[in-house]
């Protein structure tokens, strides 16, 4: 979940290590650090966000045109100056960052404490470093001999990087389970978590694949062995995305913009894969096994978070309009609960990052079992896509802002063309009804800026509930899973506690907490179950619950009913998911901005959620 950048070549170190920490710094930001090899190995590391590590290094040198840095996201022991990274090794002459958990850390700890070692932090990564010293020294072996031995002994997930000052021309990085990408520049090389870093140096990257190492000398070509010691072949990739899609282009928030961006995305989503006219609807990174789709018992939709929300929506698209049968499941719970999986299943695993490590492991599972694995990811080059049979980038761009916005739309955008061309193979539509929703789609960027400029009224009802304290969102059908995923979003950047519910369940529970008090959003679109949401409507105002209602321009009734309406335009009932989202996005913003919550950095969340 943590980032990680690391350099070496011939410019100064520093001002790209920095920069690219903060780049980075959506992966995590509990504490950050950096070490500068300059001759002598220098350590400078600081509790709290990378401005405060900056602010920490004003009067420091930091010379050295080799380093390595990272912003971190505790799993072992608290987030403060001790245990952020670089650790050093007893000696002090290795220095090490590490993403992930090793999981075997307190035996390997026991070991090396009867060996003489002690630890100055409570993390998992100094145990990995004395490790590696203690075999250089006790082996006499390289480093790079070292690192592979150590890493033999190793459970759990890592991605790492070491700087040695006994080797000021080298650094060696390795990964398992979480990210490592290196770009080759002209005479020198970034090493990064992701490409983010990256990007404004060099296109050309290499993904690290799980148990690798690499062996960077400085003028050097990239070595790369796996840890059994066999060579592998660098496998050069370019970078599609661009250096100003890292920046926040005139916006206060990442999320802000990204929440704007999304007409962009969706369209790019959709692009080169929907032609209405003729009729066309083809995803040609799946098309290999659009008969296996077709004849799948059932397919099962595997994901976290907002991804598993996005899930909701599609198990609803292809049932709906493809009658093919779909299970969702949280990975977490999928992976560890011996589902009964085999040949005959097919799997989708959605992930923006495509480094989820709970998504990650229930694929392994999967495959292990037989299974056919489809990916939805957004990241490309991550670690899902180069796991699963075949998949379908969503193209939404980079996405910073940690709460996911149009990484969620673009996703139910992939999923919604899976379901249109299922049904069009499968003949479960009439054509005319096939090339009017064809038809509705590509119409859809231009309803989405629609209802981008809302005229203020998400602010104006931000600021009417900023200080409640609890908040309920209520949809059915196709907006049960808007409904969860307009509670997370509320949840994650404001901290206001807040539940989505298929509304008719409120009254087998929630609907004891409804006084005068208590916000409900309600998702009543004009298509789809609306009478039975406007019911469910009379009965939170017959307790005298606040009702915010996303409701189909035109509406009169709900309009009668409601203390605060958001109008979405008319569009098909399949498509509202993606068209109701986006006010409930912009409402969390505006929430989270009027406490005064940093909603690009919500605490205790990170990005990229690369530990189980
Ligand atoms: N397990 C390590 C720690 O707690 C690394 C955490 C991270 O990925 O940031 O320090």
């Amino acid at each position: 979940m943590c980032g990680i950048v690391a350099y070496i070549g011939p410019r100064e170190a520093y001002p790209i290590l920095i920069k690219g920490l903060q780049r980075l710094e959506y992966r995590g930001y509990d504490s950050a650090g950096i070490a500068l090899l300059n001759g002598e190995l220098n350590l400078f590391k600081t509790k709290g966000k990378v401005v405060e590590l900056v602010d920490y290094l004003k009067d420091k040198d930091l010379k050295g045109n080799i380093g390595i840095a990272h912003t971190r996201w505790a799993t072992h022991g608290e987030p403060n100056q001790t245990n952020a990274h670089p650790h050093f090794s007893q000696s002090g002459k290795l220095a090490i960052i590490h993403n992930g958990i090793i999981e075997n850390y307190g035996a390997l700890k026991k070991e090396l404490t009867k060996r003489g070692y002690t630890f100055t932090s409570d993390t998992d990564t100094e145990v990995l470093v004395n490790l590696i010293e203690d075999i250089c020294q006790n082996e006499k072996v390289s480093l790079e001999e070292a690192v592979r031995m150590s890493l033999n002994q190793v459970i759990g997930a890592y991605a790492i990087v070491i700087l040695s000052q006994e080797n000021p021309d080298m650094l060696i990085a390795a990964r398992k389970g979480s990210p490592l990408v290196i770009g080759i520049g002209k005479d020198d090389y970034f090493i990064a978590s992701d490409a983010t870093p990256i990007i404004e140096y060099t296109k050309n990257v290499v993904y690290l694949e799980d148990e690798e190492v690499a062996i960077i000398k400085r003028g050097e070509e990239l070595q790369i062995r796996n840890i059994k010691n066999r060579k592998k072949t660098p496998y050069i990739q370019e970078l599609e995305w661009n250096l100003n899609e890292l920046e926040k282009g005139g916006y206060d928030h990442f999320m802000l913009k990204e929440i704007y961006e999304q007409p962009r995305s969706i369209k790019d989503s959709m692009r080169g894969r929907l032609n209405a006219r003729k009729g066309i609807v083809s995803l040609g990174g799946v098309s290999e096994y659009e008969e296996k789709l077709l004849k799948a018992r059932r397919i099962i939709m595997i994901a976290c978070g907002t991804s598993w929300h996005a899930s909701l929506v599609g198990e609803y698209l292809f049932e709906d309009i493809a009658r093919i049968p779909v299970e969702v499941e949280y990975a977490s719970e999928f992976r560890y609960r011996n589902p009964i999986i085999d040949e005959n299943d097919i799997i989708i695993a959605i992930s923006q990052s495509g480094e989820t490590a709970d998504t990650l492991a229930a694929i392994k599972m999967a495959k292990s079992k037989g299974a056919t694995i489809l990916g939805i990811c957004n990241v490309v080059g991550s670690s899902i896509p180069r796991l699963t049979d075949a998949g379908s980038y969503t193209h939404a761009g980079p996405e910073i802002g940690v709460a996911s916005t149009k990484a969620f739309t673009a996703q139910v955008t992939i999923l919604t063309l899976m379901a249109l061309r299922l049904a069009q193979l499968k003949g479960t539509l009439p054509k005319s009804r096939f090339m009017q929703l064809l038809h509705e789609l590509e119409h859809l960027p231009a309803k989405v800026e629609q209802v981008l400029d809302d005229k203020g009224i998400t602010e104006q009802i931000a600021k009417e509930f900023k200080n409640t304290t609890n908040f309920l969102y209520l949809g059915r059908g196709y907006n049960f899973p808007v409904a969860l995923e307009g509670a997370l979003k509320l949840k994650e950047i404001s901290y206001i506690h807040a539940e989505g519910y298929p509304a008719a369940e409120m009254k087998h529970g929630p609907i004891a907490l409804i006084d005068e008090n208590m916000p409900v959003v309600f998702i009543a679109p004009s298509k789809g179950i609306y009478e039975k949401v406007v019911s469910n409507i009379q009965e939170v105002k017959a307790r005298n619950g606040k009702i915010i209602a996303i409701v189909t321009k035109g509406d009169t009734t709900v309009k009668k009913m409601a203390d605060y309406i958001i109008e979405i335009p008319e569009t098909e009932e399949m498509l509202v998911p993606i068209l109701a989202t986006i006010p409930l996005q912009k409402l969390a913003y505006y929430i989270a901005i009027m406490r005064g919550c940093n909603v690009d950095q919500p605490r205790n969340l990170a990005k990229s959620v690369t530990v189980e």
